[in-house]
């Protein structure tokens, strides 16, 4: 494999945000480091993947299961309830442990990691209407105060930018293939204007374009089908699809990607998503944030992330595999997962956010 397909066409873009120096108050200035080495670095390693576009062959069958994946065997035989209980015992809830996080953080710099939908948001059927709450939103900005927050999400930035509406955040669209700093100018506005850090596919653009027009128009013949534009990925939504029409569905989507060698199919929670096939994902993206933000060979940072998808497991097991910081799970039901700890919905997650500003209060007035 070589890196014939490497994109590093938008390297201007990268280039021209040199430094960023981030202000919050009550905690030290942040200075970006020069994106410029962290990105030739990342770029020597976007090898693309065998471009071949595949589904299991069960894949269907795995949706219909369960979404998340939920813990098979050797606990198949034991009831709902003593599965949860173990699972509890593996993955504790970050709430209950909270004094253990708190504490592992003192003399460093707390770092969050959020996915939007399931984690700030409820799962809905509509994703236009995925809407964070305000409460949610006010515990979001007061944390971001105190720790840099970074919005991780497969939704494209301007999507996830008009529900979250905090200017003062990083943001990694599209699966972390679409990252942009905080605005300088303040932490809360209308505006849309957060400069790009890193747009590691942004050659992929036309074709995901025509993709997007392509599935548009064959998916109408389905009723419930919904393709949504994630910018430099695709998803084609199963959740308001009749499930005798997935199968059929499905071998729509990969007729069409499958005349696309350099688009991969990766299956959601009732989503199959078309994407580039650079090797790039959330944990890359949380690499690049952690080392833009100066903290990559750092024993001074925390990051913690918390998602609820998937796609959020590459960011667990790069934390587990750095040995920093800590993963959490948002999820209802057991299922496997690389986090350390879990919260069981968007509201304890609200919940967590206020505790650790609460936390963070108290430390800074005992100084
Ligand atoms: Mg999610």
């Amino acid at each position: 494999m070589t890196n014939q397909n490497v994109v590093a066409s938008d390297e201007k873009s990268v280039l021209s945000v040199s430094w960023i120096t981030v202000s919050l108050p009550n905690s030290p200035l942040l200075t970006l480091r020069p994106v410029v080495s962290v990105t030739r670095k990342l770029l020597k390693n976007l090898e693309t993947n065998n471009g071949s576009p595949k589904i299991n062959a069960c894949w269907v069958d795995s949706m219909r299961a369960s979404s998340p994946t939920r813990v098979n065997s050797p606990m198949a035989s034991l009831s709902e309830t003593d599965k949860h209980t173990s699972w509890i015992a593996r993955h504790p809830s970050a709430l209950t442990m909270f004094d253990q996080i708190a504490d592992a953080s003192l003399g460093k710099q707390i770092v969050l990691f959020l996915d939007y939908d399931g984690t700030l948001s409820p799962i809905v059927e509509d994703p236009d209407r995925a809407f964070m709450t305000n409460e949610m939103r006010e515990a979001v900005r007061d944390a971001a105060e105190y720790f840099p927050i970074a919005i991780v999400t497969g939704r494209c930035y301007d999507k996830v930018y008009s529900f979250v509406k905090l200017a003062g955040l990083y943001y990694a669209g599209s699966h972390g293939m679409d990252i942009k700093g905080p605005s300088k100018s303040c932490t809360h506005n209308k505006g849309n204007h957060n400069p790009v850090l890193f747009q590691p596919a942004s050659e992929f653009l036309p074709m995901i374009e025509e993709v997007y027009k392509s599935l548009e128009e064959k998916t109408k013949s389905i009723p419930g089908a919904r393709v949504e534009n994630n910018k430099f990925c695709l998803s084609v939504h199963f959740r308001c699809v009749d499930e005798k029409s997935w199968d059929a569905l499905a071998e729509l989507v990969r007729s069409v990607v499958n005349e696309y060698p350099k688009l991969k199919l990766t299956q959601g929670r009732k989503v199959l998503e078309i994407r580039p096939t650079i090797k790039w994902d959330k944990g890359r993206a949380l690499e690049f944030l952690l080392e833009a933000l100066g903290y990559a060979n750092s024993a001074d940072v925390l990051p913690v992330y918390i998602g609820d998808d998937r796609t959020d497991e590459d960011a667990f097991k790069v934390l587990r595999d750095r040995g920093q910081g800590f993963g959490i799970v948002v999820s209802k039901v057991p299922k496997e997962t690389n986090a350390s700890y879990s919260l069981q919905d968007p509201t304890e997650v609200m919940v967590f956010l206020r505790r650790l500003v609460e936390w963070k209060v108290a430390l800074l007035r005992r100084r």
